[in-house]
């Protein structure tokens, strides 16, 4: 069984199917699979009270789970489906390779299954990038509602991709965000329109380089039908639509901050345009929106913006629902999110900016900044964004374990700005950086947490990090009413 003889029309009934990893993915992967016929037998690294409840209830359906063993092949194995996250160089997939046994990912088994159930199959707008997905797949979601279309924002957010293309809700359109490591795992998907927001170092331990991680990016413009999106400031975005193979007519779509030239989106006078989806486009420029309608209106924000604007009108979405969807959306928590103003100091949370590539976005949002910056570096190295960010920097107030990397870059290249290096990690810690943080700040200023760094030395994850610095934020903003 080839993967190419693997279809939705295939007859699953007696396939040997292997799902490698119990947990978001897997247990719907096996659920479904097993539903449909296929003799599951999944396989999981992890032997602990959870792994052993979650087996115990797949085995009440016949499914056959094996515990503390995730690296050998059954050997009647015709498939392997794969949690995103596990490693390509694993023994289960080397001993699949050697066997010619085809893997799969979450996103190939959810496209492969698609339009199962009789009804057409809703075509896919996807996104990826190293930052912003989220954001823009959640911006594309909301356009596309303007617009009446029944769609939802699915893949590595909200909705899994296995329950929007197998469940009861119909819809037109999905607007989908996938993670370098899912489209890995996807070789035939083929989007309508797909978007590459940025290409910057991130997860090359999994990947094993830079190139093969812009190359799994790369992966979702293979046979887009009507657009592929890039970024006219990130070369490497473009050099991926060069490299797609895709169907006949579909066109390179590019977004700039700039003043957009014939087949790309811009920014004219404040104005978002479009001179790609326009009937002259040497001639032609037509309005989305204002900028102002962007929620926050930083540069960065504007770029994902445009990148969804830009998948909105590969579907044919008419210009005043973009404008729409612009104006209903609202961020998620802890992206550039304000959270008080006091004695004129603006206090934003971007807890979620965890690489250095978006904390340096953030940065450059504001004019003048007290930076609350720290935390788990892996691996990074902070000399360019310290020396990008320098001139607007009015202090900087340091936390976590790799906060020393962060005072080096700030010594080499910012050696006049102020640093508060925090030494605890308790949870007072978050309420003393913000209070130095406020000692530092001046009238106008903005203390701005984007840390560059992951959260884990000091919480458990990047949710309660923006949690803990915008109750202390509140603390002091009710104090001072
Ligand atoms: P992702 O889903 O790719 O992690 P998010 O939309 O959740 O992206 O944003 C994560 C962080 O990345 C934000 O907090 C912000 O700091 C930063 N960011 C968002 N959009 C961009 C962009 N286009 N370029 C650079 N950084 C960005």
């Amino acid at each position: 069984m080839g993967s190419q003889e693997v279809s939705s029309t295939v007859d699953w009934q007696g396939k040997h199917v292997t799902v490698a990893g119990l947990g978001v993915s897997g247990i719907p992967a096996a659920r479904a699979l097993h539903e449909r016929g296929a003799l599951v037998t999944v396989v999981n690294d992890g032997d602990d009270e959870r792994a052993r409840a979650q087996a115990a209830e797949l085995e009440a359906l016949g499914i056959t789970v094996r515990l503390g063993d995730g690296a050998t092949l059954p050997p009647s194995t015709e498939l392997v489906v794969t949690a995103p996250g596990w490693q390509p160089d694993k023994p289960l997939f080397l001993a699949a390779a050697e066997a010619g046994v085809p893997v799969w990912g979450d996103v190939e088994l959810a496209w492969r299954l698609r339009g199962t159930g009789g009804r057409e199959p809703a075509p896919w707008l996807a996104v990826t990038g190293t930052n912003g997905k989220t954001t823009t797949v959640r911006m594309l979601a909301s356009i596309l509602e303007a617009a009446g279309l029944r769609t939802a924002a699915v893949g590595n957010i909200g909705v899994s991709l296995l329950d929007a293309v197998l469940g009861e809700t119909e819809y037109d359109v999905l607007a989908v965000e996938l993670s370098s490591y899912q489209l890995h795992w996807a070789p035939s998907l083929r989007a309508h329109s797909a978007a590459v927001l940025n290409l910057a170092p991130d997860h090359l331990d999994w990947h094993g380089s830079m190139a093969a991680y812009a190359a799994d990016k790369g992966r979702v413009y293979e046979g887009n039908k009507v657009a592929c999106v890039y970024n006219a400031a990130d070369p490497a975005t473009e050099d991926l639509v060069r490299e797609a193979d895709v169907e006949e007519g579909c066109r390179a779509i590019g977004f700039t901050l700039g003043a957009p030239g014939p087949s790309q989106l811009g920014v004219v006078d404040g104005i978002l345009v479009d001179r790609a989806f326009v009937a002259n486009r040497q001639k032609q420029a037509q309005e989305l929106a204002e900028v102002t309608d962007v929620n926050p209106p930083a540069p960065h924000n504007i770029a994902n913006a445009l990148a969804a604007a830009a998948l909105a009108r590969a579907f044919g979405v008419a210009p005043a629902a973009v404008r729409d969807g612009l104006r209903a959306f609202r961020p998620d928590a802890h992206r550039i999110e304000h959270v008080a103003d006091i004695d004129e100091v603006r206090y934003v949370d971007d807890s979620k900016a965890t690489n250095t590539h978006a904390t340096e976005a953030s940065l450059a949002a504001y004019e003048s900044i007290v930076w609350i910056a720290g935390g788990l570096a892996k691996g990074a190295t902070f000399d360019e964004l310290v020396t990008g960010a320098a001139k607007r920097l009015r202090g900087v107030v340091l936390i976590g374990a790799d906060r020393a990397l962060i005072r080096e870059a700030l010594t080499r290249h910012a050696p006049e700005v102020p640093v508060v290096d925090l030494d605890r990690t308790d949870t007072g810690a978050m309420s003393e950086a913000v209070a130095r943080a406020a000692e530092l700040a001046r009238p106008g200023d903005t203390v701005l947490l984007a840390p560059a760094c992951a959260s884990m030395d000091m919480f458990t994850n990047y949710n309660k990090r923006g949690e803990a610095f915008a109750d202390a934020v509140r603390a002091r903003a009710d104090e001072s009413a």
